[in-house]
């Protein structure tokens, strides 16, 4: 078995449980290594610590498979890991029953770089590491076994394989797609879910429960969704008795299939949807020059600091946003605000929400704080998998 031994004192995080060893630590390398390909990690006096999968082009130059450092990593090292993720989902109430869920999610299930969602029965994969690319059968296998799925489809297009020197891949790797458009039922309403093109691997999984609390808050309110995609937030909002809901999304494509997801809902009072392909920073203040107020107003932009180095410019946007939302917004009106940068912390992002209403003048409070669906779970020991945060708040 090849060797990494660390530089002095870099075993600290190790033995914190955190999983990423960066090209910084390594002292060196000792037998034959290629990419993906599994080492025993060791610290400088040589006293075994973990299991790791090696990438030699990635800044994160190993990622932990197994903090016993004896552990073979193997076929049925997978089928128990991955058994264990399924199972975890299914013991918990809120997702055991969900058409739409996150089954594996990276480093804070013990899996780094392997993203696994379920639609229906079609399960889509991303592999986003050296080390998972390498057991990509092994880790197919493991999902047919755990899930009895008809269909695996890949959507390794991710930028991040980039820096792991991997090619994108995407197509479907086991079994048969279903005719059809797949669609999935997210508290009683249908979605279409496009693994092929959509977004991530087809749908934002992780507002689940954002979207129901939505649906729970929107009765009478006039409701304005910027950054709509295919319309999960505004289809709940009108299932929860919303009076009107404006929905802007600068993306065509995605805004035809939130008309077609709302057709596909016929129990939906349709007339009180309207969409609109726009950029949201003019679309805001456009909608103040029509006069246009509302009682809830939905923020859930992209990504705009990937990393902690984006930070200032995407604060700038950020409060861009709120400021302009918080002046639509009438007397007890709520903004729903999202950021899902993990540039950008959740104590910096109240900051930048609290600065826009300051600016503008109005005080608010926050209700709910907000973050990923329970199948998106942080690891205690791995903070950088918290991305995504929200508030709710009110409006004097
Ligand atoms: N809330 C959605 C997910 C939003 S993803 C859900 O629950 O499914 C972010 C969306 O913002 C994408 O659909 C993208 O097309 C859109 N977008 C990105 N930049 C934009 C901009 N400047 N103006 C309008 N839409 C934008």
């Amino acid at each position: 078995m090849p060797e990494l031994i660390l530089k002095p004192g870099k075993e600290r995080s190790l033995l914190r449980r955190h999983p990423w060893i960066f090209a910084g630590s390594v002292a060196r390398t000792e037998g034959r290594l290629r990419p993906g390909d599994t080492v025993t990690v060791l610290d400088h006096d040589h006293r075994p610590l973990a299991r790791a999968a090696w990438s030699p082009h990635s800044q994160i130059r190993a990622r932990v498979w197994s903090f016993e450092p004896a552990a073979p990593v193997d076929h049925a090292f997978f089928k128990r890991s991955i058994a264990a993720a399924v199972a975890r989902r299914q013991s918990h109430p809120w997702l055991a029953g969900q058409d739409g869920l996150r089954l594996i999610h990276g480093e804070s299930d013990g899996l780094p770089g392997l993203i696994v969602d379920r639609y229906g029965d079609v399960v889509v994969i991303q592999l986003t590491s050296a080390g998972a690319d390498k057991w990509r059968g092994a880790i197919i296998d493991a999902l047919v076994q755990a899930t009895g799925c008809r269909a695996i489809y890949e959507r390794s297009d991710s930028e991040v394989r980039a820096l792991e020197g991997l090619q994108a891949v995407s197509g479907l790797v086991h079994g048969e797609m279903p005719a059809g458009p797949l669609v999935i039922d997210e508290h009683g309403v249908r979605m279409v879910v496009d693994v092929a093109v959509g977004h991530k691997t087809g749908f934002y999984l992780d507002q689940r429960e954002n979207r129901a609390l939505t649906r729970a808050l929107a009765r009478d309110r006039r409701v304005l969704n910027c950054f709509c995609y295919t319309g999960g937030f505004s289809l709940q909002a009108l299932a929860g008795g919303a009076a009107e809901v404006l929905s802007i999304d600068s993306s065509g494509p995605a805004l035809e299939t939130a008309r077609q997801n709302l057709s596909l809902n016929p129990q939906l009072p349709a007339a009180r949807a309207e969409w609109r392909a726009a950029d949201v920073f003019d679309a805001l203040r456009a909608l103040r020059g029509e006069g246009r107020r509302f009682d809830m107003i939905i923020l859930d932009p992209p990504k705009f600091a990937p990393s902690a180095a984006h930070a200032e410019r995407a604060a700038r946007a950020y409060k861009d946003i709120n400021l302009q939302a918080f002046k639509l917004l009438e007397p007890g009106g709520l903004l729903m605000t999202y950021s899902c940068s993990g540039g950008i912390g959740v104590e910096l992002f109240q900051k930048i929400v609290a600065g826009a209403a300051s600016d503008v003048g109005v005080e608010a409070r926050i209700l709910h704080r907000l973050q990923a669906a329970p199948d998106h779970p942080v690891g205690l020991a791995v903070p950088e998998g918290e991305y995504l945060k929200g508030l709710a708040c009110q409006l004097a």
